[in-house]
């Protein structure tokens, strides 16, 4: 393509051009013809003229002279004097014939020995020829000869005459020669002329050869290469070097302004192509480009057959982070964050933190922000799970030490899920799949921690899925309960109020523990429409128990930190309440720590309704957690519920004895009621009585049993506080 306007305007010229040099090689050759062949004939003609004049002269100086010589001999009729006469003159060689004839045009003489035309007259043509001018030569001329006839005189009187006959061979052969002589120099000349021709036709062509190189150097070529820098610059390539010369006409100048927008069509494309492959905060590659470079080592693993890993990051607690300081904050944390993730994968940290020398370095590996809070790490050539725990441990540490900005020391983690091909994924979609779901499994499990990918985590994330949609159909069947648990007011063993626990009848499995299925209701969201049931299930039940049997007795339930990102759940409650004519102050709720870390400032607002409305807000779990004596204080907390796990081995540990201690202590001095949850034993009582704690739950009194059961089986309606 680019070649081929070069060479049709090569063969343009030299085409043109060698039909300019045949046309006028041709014309030339023709004219110089046409004028030879006219020279030719006018030579002819005029030699042919002159020799004929020469000759004419010839012959009427011979047949005058001889008329005049023959005077003597025809008056004395002396034959003998005629032959001499004759012969003398015959001898000359373009003479054929001589007749002498007498003064009654008899011939006398004809010059041969035998005289056979003797007494013929001579022809009538000249005969009559000779009498009508007498005086003068009469001259006839015939095809190859030319006759001159003349009467000899003597005073008046004629006494005979002289015929002459020339022949006009040598005339015709001197023309003959001529015209070969003139064909040969024709000849000649045409040879020279075609041999001059020639030469002119090579240095023509020499000359256009250069004139097309010339011109195709000088504008085609230019042309050429313009369309094949288009041609790179349509298919996308901007590198690549521009020959442009020092000449300042148009083509140059085009070139230059081609220059220009090859400059400004690479500058924003690869604006366009950053922004379409980078995250525009971290500045990281962004979800596809990462895809790109998964497919790209996935290729490579084929051809060279080196492993690597995938690391699906997720940042713990960051939507703290931006609920409770901004998003500017927020988004400060993930640029350092970024910064953090750079400096884990480091070879040279690498080295130095694990001792292990990797060969290779791990300039080919890519982190990238998915989106949020989620980043991934494609570590190539890196495939052993050693090394891998050392980045995933070592980003894990990096994350996990505080960011200060702003003034603002802020607190992440993250859980890592780990991937690696070819053992758990041949393509980028189950890569990533389960180096996701290995993440899921890592923040289920407790976060700020890692986990690789298994069949194990599979089957378990499978699971959860699995109970992540029949808890979608057990809330339209009705497969959900309300179980009651009682809470003991150690001072006087009366029960002010109950727990309200859910409990799944699933049609299959039997009961499922919320345990179970309440991290799954959260994970997916399902939470905000089961808390929802929850509270109208426990103020309906409420109602029923307050006209029957019990007026006085309150009804506590668990929030899910999820549901404090409702924006509208101390609405949502009241309206409950209302709904069913139940005083405020009955309804009791539980909260773990992590709902305040997770949603402080929706937290605080909520609860601080919720709190000035008569509602009691209950810490529950505590010492599970972070135990933050902070969130105690400036919460309108009611009182906290002390983990199940500092009660167990209360009895025996005494390590446990002096925590529970130290949280009853702490609570009172801040006003807060206190529950000893999960006593099973009297001895369990007993401890936490003597250390002053306020109620106890647990299986000892109770098990959260079905609203019928609470009055009738095993409680006896008297410990209920009326
Ligand atoms: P929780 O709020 O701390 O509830 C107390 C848990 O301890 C209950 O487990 C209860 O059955 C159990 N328990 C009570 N006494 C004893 C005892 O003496 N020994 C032992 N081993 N366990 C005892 P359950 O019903 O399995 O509930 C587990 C957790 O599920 C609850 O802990 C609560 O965090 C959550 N949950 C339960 N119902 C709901 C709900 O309606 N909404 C939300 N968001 N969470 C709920
Ligand atoms: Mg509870
Ligand atoms: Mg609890």
């Amino acid at each position: 393509m680019k070649r081929r306007l070069q060479l049709r305007v090569a063969r343009a010229i030299i085409f043109l051009i060698l039909i300019i040099i045949s046309v006028m090689g041709g014309f030339l050759t023709w004219q110089f013809d046409m004028t030879s062949q006219k020279l030719h004939h006018i030579s002819e003609s005029k030699l042919s003229t002159a020799l004929m004049e020469q000759l004419s002269q010839k012959g009427i100086d011979t047949t005058v002279y001889m008329s005049e010589a023959l005077t003597n001999a025809l008056y004395s009729y002396d034959m003998e004097q005629i032959n001499n006469l004759i012969s003398a003159i015959t001898i000359q060689e373009d003479i054929i014939q001589s007749l002498v004839f007498d003064d009654t045009d008899k011939i006398l003489h004809d010059g041969t020995a035998l005289i056979n035309t003797f007494g013929q007259n001579i022809p009538t043509s000249i005969a009559n020829g000779l009498s009508k001018s007498p005086n003068d030569v009469y001259v006839l001329k015939k095809e190859n000869r030319m006759i001159f006839a003349h009467y000899v005189f003597i005073g008046e009187e004629k006494i005979g005459g002289i015929i002459i006959t020339f022949s006009l061979a040598n005339i015709r052969s001197d023309i003959e020669n001529l015209n070969s002589l003139m064909s040969k120099v024709q000849d000649s000349q045409l040879q020279t002329n075609f041999f001059s021709i020639l030469s002119i036709a090579i240095i023509l062509v020499i000359l256009s050869s250069f004139l097309a190189w010339k011109i195709t150097s000088s504008f085609v070529m230019p042309i050429v290469r313009l369309s094949k820098y288009a041609d790179y610059i349509g298919s996308g390539k901007y590198d690549f070097d521009m020959e442009i010369s020092d000449n300042s006409d148009e083509i140059t100048k085009l070139s230059h302004s081609f220059n220009a927008m090859r400059n400004s069509l690479k500058k924003s494309s690869s604006q366009i192509n950053h922004l379409a492959y980078h995250d525009t905060l971290t500045k990281l590659p962004n979800r596809r480009l990462f895809i790109k470079k998964l497919e790209l080592a996935i290729n490579n693993y084929d051809r060279n057959k080196t492993k690597f890993s995938l690391l699906f990051i997720d940042i713990d607690n960051f939507k703290n982070v931006n609920d409770s300081l901004g998003h500017d904050i927020g988004d400060f944390v993930l640029i350092e964050i970024s910064t953090r993730l750079k400096n884990s994968i480091r070879l040279d940290n690498l080295t130095s933190a694990i001792g292990v020398d990797c060969s290779r370095p791990n300039e080919d590996s890519t982190i990238s922000r998915l989106g949020g809070d989620e980043f991934t790490i494609l570590l190539v050539n890196i495939s052993d799970p050693f090394t891998i725990s050392h980045i995933a441990q070592r980003i894990i540490e990096n994350l996990s030490q505080p960011f200060t900005i702003k003034q603002h020391t802020v607190y992440v983690g993250a859980s890592i899920g780990i991937s690696t091909y070819p053992d758990d994924g041949l393509c980028t979609s189950n890569l990533m799949k389960h180096a996701d779901m290995a993440m899921y499994h890592a923040k289920f499990n407790g976060k700020n921690q890692y986990q690789f990918y298994s069949s194990e985590i599979n089957k378990q994330v499978m699971n959860e899925l699995a109970i992540e949609n029949d808890l979608r159909l057990a809330l339209e069947h009705n497969q959900l309960l309300l179980h009651y648990q009682p809470q003991i007011n150690l001072l006087n063993n009366t029960i002010t109020s109950v727990e309200a626990l859910i409990s799944w009848k699933h049609p299959e499995k039997g009961y499922i523990s919320p345990a179970d299925f309440i991290p799954i209701a959260e994970s997916s969201g399902l939470i905000l429409k089961i808390g929802e049931w929850v509270i109208d299930t426990a103020c309906m039940q409420l109602k029923s128990w307050q006209s029957t049997l019990a007026s006085n007795l309150s009804i506590a339930i668990n929030i899910s930190a999820i549901q404090f990102t409702q924006t509208k759940l101390d609405e949502m409650i009241f309206e409950t309440l209302d709904k069913y004519e139940l005083p405020y102050h009955l309804l009791e709720i539980e909260m773990t720590e992590t709902a305040v870390i997770k949603s402080k400032q929706d937290a605080i607002r909520i609860l601080s309704r919720l709190s000035n409305a008569g509602i009691k807000i209950w810490m529950d779990d505590f010492g599970k957690g972070y135990s933050s004596i902070g969130y105690l204080s400036s919460l309108p907390f009611y009182g906290v519920k002390i983990d199940y796990s500092f009660i167990r081995y209360i009895h025996t540990e005494e390590k446990d004895r002096k925590l529970c201690q130290a949280i009853i202590s702490m609570a009172h001095d801040l006003n807060l009621i206190v529950v000893a949850e999960g006593i099973e034993e009297l001895v369990q009582e007993n401890i936490i009585k003597q250390m002053g704690c306020d109620y106890a739950q647990g299986f000892f009194y109770a098990k959260a049993l079905p609203s019928e059961d609470l009055f009738t089986g095993i409680l006896d309606t008297s410990v209920f506080k009326k």
